[in-house]
């Protein structure tokens, strides 16, 4: 069967990224194949993107409800395609403070958004080998964990700041961002919200 591509990365307004994702139980054959999925479909993205970089990718973003993450092991070096992943990942707890900064997602297309997030988060995770394991992420690491973790719970981070009008920006011709008008873009966007 052929590699999966960009193409398979559902977006808005695709109801099924608010839906919640399954507990795994055993890393079958099949997870291993959906994980195999997800990577090469976030390495594509990223090929066909000139100023971004696919950090990461929830299962429900290739339309498979299962509560799976992968994260790129190096977010500075485009030429690492290897990922860390994370399975059933659970956040044990919240700590540092909230920061506001910049969020993407795959799924939400041509919207950026200024999210609140904590800047220290512990995770809890079963690896591929079936084990638990558990990691302490910051700052950047931190934000990735709980914008993924609610991928796996059917919230999108646009759904944080749904009425925070100076919160949106597009990413302009030379990849810089700029602002959104929130009155006539975003808050009546019948593709991007819920009913
Ligand atoms: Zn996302």
């Amino acid at each position: 069967m052929a590699h999966m591509t960009k193409d398979d990365i559902i977006t808005l307004p695709n109801a099924h990224l608010r839906q919640r994702s399954k507990k795994v139980s055993f890393v079958t054959p099949e997870i291993e194949k959906l994980i195999e999925d997800m990577q090469n479909a976030t390495i594509d993205w990223e090929n066909s993107r000139e100023h971004e970089v696919g950090v990461a990718l929830a299962a429900i973003q290739i339309d498979k409800p299962l509560r799976v993450v992968v994260v790129r092991n190096n977010f500075q070096d485009k030429a690492d395609h290897t990922f860390k992943v994370f399975i059933n990942p659970v956040i044990t707890k919240y700590e540092g403070e909230i920061q506001s900064d910049y969020e993407g997602c795959l799924s939400v297309r041509s919207i950026y958004g200024m999210v609140p997030r904590h800047t220290k988060v512990r995770v809890k995770a079963m690896g591929l080998d079936g084990r638990e394991f558990r990691v302490t992420a910051e700052d950047f690491l931190a934000r990735i964990f709980q914008h993924e973790i609610d991928h796996t719970n059917g919230i999108l981070y646009i759904d944080h700041i749904k009425h925070d009008e100076n919160a949106f920006f597009k990413l302009a011709d030379k990849g810089e961002l700029e602002a959104i008008d929130y009155e006539t873009v975003i808050k009546n966007n019948t593709d991007i919200w819920e009913e």
